[in-house]
């Protein structure tokens, strides 16, 4: 089973409305829907904090931590579909940061549920 860890936007996460990262993106991995192509295993679950300077550590130390290596990252589609959008970063690039610092392939979204 590919294994896989989640980036959550800690600012929506923390406002309690919605998803504090408690199912959505753990149900889509554990079937295999939205843009996981087959049921994953979620072996990190990361909150990015405003600005998101320590996203890229804290992935890296998680992964590090869990002494588990996953097959992809991926940026939860409330990180990637906020509307208003990241004052700090655009998905993309935070994407591309977590890719040169991990060397792991990021995918953009994760469930797709309402
Ligand atoms: S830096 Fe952007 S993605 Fe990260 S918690 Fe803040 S608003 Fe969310």
């Amino acid at each position: 089973m590919k294994k896989v860890a989640i980036v959550g936007c800690g600012a929506y996460m923390d406002s309690g409305y919605g998803c504090p990262g408690e199912w959505r993106c753990l149900k889509a991995a554990a079937l295999g829907e939205g843009k996981f192509e087959e049921a994953a295993a979620v072996v990190a679950f990361v909150k990015c904090e405003c600005p998101g300077r320590t996203l890229a550590p804290n992935t890296g130390m998680a992964i590090k931590l869990g002494q588990i290596k996953p097959d992809a990252l991926y940026l939860s589609s409330c990180l990637v579909n906020a509307k208003p959008g990241c004052p700090y970063a655009t998905a993309e690039d935070m994407a591309r940061i977590l890719e040169e610092k991990t060397g792991i392939p990021v995918v953009l979204g994760t469930h797709p549920y309402s």
